[in-house]
């Protein structure tokens, strides 16, 4: 487990034209433009496994998000964007895909360096399902059909023509978090313009650089000027200032519960449309029938992938009492091979947290957890000296009431509870959450699998296997774990007005 730690030997794994495109302030983008913030400001970027700075970048605040809400408005009602053809729209969407995965590596080293994921995952996994996102979205562009309806009630058979027309909802407001900033980016940008939206999208703080080079290779794919405007800032001010803007039709967020609930109300005043990605608390249920080893490789991937760093991590482990003490011993075991590093080091199999603050409040928990009686069977603490490094945790002797239990920790931290029986009372505990994102199942009946799937409270559940993901897979929450679906056909009418057109006809 060695950490190294300069971060110069980490920047030196990377291009010298990356390395200067670090060195240089990254401005923002506002009506094709790259532009410094209205006030001046800058914020600093800190690479998460060395404390040290990374990058210089513009800091938007409300002056600018105004900015950007009007060339969003005027790109959607003036620009080449609203009269283009839906195939040419699709084929600009299909062209930013490519280009993301011509600049596979860049944007993978990008990724890595600041949100401190290994490169080698961003490489296989951001990275790509960025680019797929996009290309499985340029198809839609062509595809969004109204319906004929045929009426009858007051009128006379024959009397009117009703169809329905499918608009673009106008200016979006996309606001996203850190843990997957690619990959979140190209979720909420991709269906947006692949259903002729124009978009003002406000990057997490902590992670703003490959949104701002996929701004670059957007303009590159040739979208018009103001289609994409990008605004990296803080939650409190750029974020605050999006959420509330008469301007902006319409508000997608992905993040925290506690900010979903800041977004509703500030959209709440003009009654502005929101979609909600937000937390999640999964269980994943291993019944005595499951392929073991499968299932303790498919639990600690499910917790343990990105850090623990995912709103549908498998976080609530339930193993049958027989195999109990085999599983999370074998989780254990995983976790504390898993290899910490800096996300460059290709030995690296897990990064730091993302932040000082994700720090603090996960090894929060750790200390809350370990007060109210539960005990770690591995990890527990931080690891090494720099850096914002945790170890994979597995925490048992839990009690269905502990905060750990309860709430979203957003890091490498599992809890595991033995179950009996696989009935009634094991799918109370397993919906018995605020949240209902996502969900594990493991065992070889395939029956039960599906009973069982069908009565959890959540928007994925996955049988024998865990962390799914695909663009034509709808993704989104049941009761605090959001509101809408994002990707796959769902996500669509996100960005969709459905316009009802009657004409008489007799
Ligand atoms: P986390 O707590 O894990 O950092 P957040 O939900 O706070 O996740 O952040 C997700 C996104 O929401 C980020 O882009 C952040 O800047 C933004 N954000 C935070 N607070 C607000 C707010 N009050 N209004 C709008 N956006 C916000």
């Amino acid at each position: 487990m060695n950490v190294h730690l300069a971060s110069s030997s980490t920047l030196e794994k990377v291009p010298a034209a990356l390395r200067s495109w670090l060195a240089t302030p990254r401005p923002m983008l506002i009506n094709g433009k790259w532009v410094q913030a209205r006030s001046g400001k800058v914020f600093e970027v800190q690479d998460p496994a060395t404390e040290m700075h990374l990058a210089t970048v513009a800091e938007g605040d409300a002056a600018d998000i105004d900015d950007a809400v009007r060339a969003a408005r005027n790109a959607l009602e003036n620009g080449p964007w609203g009269r283009m053809s839906p195939s040419a729209r699709g084929r600009l969407v299909h062209r930013i895909g490519d280009l993301i995965l011509e600049h596979l590596d860049e944007l993978a080293q990008l990724e890595s360096l600041d949100n401190g994921k290994p490169f080698s995952v961003a490489r296989v996994a951001d990275v790509p399902l960025s680019a797929d996102m996009f290309h499985y979205m340029s198809g839609w562009s062509t595809k969004l059909e109204g319906k004929h309806i045929p009426i009858s009630g007051l009128a006379a058979p024959g009397q009117y023509l009703s169809f329905t027309r499918l608009e673009p909802v106008g200016v979006v407001g996309q606001i996203i978090p850190w843990n997957f900033p690619l990959l979140m980016a190209a979720w909420k940008l991709a269906p947006a313009l692949a259903t002729g939206c124009t978009v003002v999208l406000k990057v997490a703080e902590e992670t703003p650089l490959s949104a701002l080079r996929l701004g670059e290779l957007l303009m590159e794919a040739g979208l018009p000027d103001g289609v994409v405007n990008i605004v990296p800032g803080f939650g409190e001010t750029a974020g605050a200032a999006l959420a509330a803007h008469p301007g902006v039709d319409k508000i997608a967020f992905t993040g925290s519960t506690e900010v979903g609930r800041l977004i509703v109300q500030a959209a709440s005043r003009d009654l502005r449309k929101v979609s909600l990605e937000l937390g999640g608390k999964s269980p994943n249920i291993i019944l005595d029938d499951a392929d073991i080893d499968a299932a303790i490789a498919g639990a600690t991937a499910g917790i343990f992938f990105n850090h623990g760093q995912c709103c549908n991590a498998g976080s609530r482990l339930y193993v049958q009492e027989k195999i109990f003490d085999k599983v999370v011993s074998g989780i254990a075991a995983n976790a504390g091979n898993i290899k910490l590093g800096v996300g460059m080091d290709p030995a690296t199999e897990m990064g730091p947290l993302v932040s000082q603050v994700q720090y603090g409040r996960v090894t929060g928990y750790l200390k809350a957890g370990q007060e109210e009686g539960a005990r770690a069977l591995t990890g527990g603490t931080r690891h090494g000296e720099r850096g914002f490094f945790v170890k994979p945790t597995v925490l048992v002797d839990t009690k269905p009431d502990m905060k750990v239990v309860r709430e979203e920790i957003f890091g490498p931290v599992l809890v595991a509870t033995p179950f009996k029986d696989a009935d009634d009372g094991l799918i109370a505990a397993a919906n018995d959450s605020i949240y209902g994102l996502a969900a594990g199942v493991w065992t070889r009946d395939i029956a039960k699998a599906n009973q069982i799937a069908n009565r959890l409270k959540a928007g994925t559940v996955w049988v024998n296997c865990y962390h799914v993901f695909d663009s034509a897979l709808p993704f989104g929450g049941y009761k605090q774990s959001g509101w809408g679906r994002e990707m796959g056909q769902a996500v669509l009418s996100n960005y969709l007005e459905a316009k009802a057109i009657t004409s008489r006809i007799a």
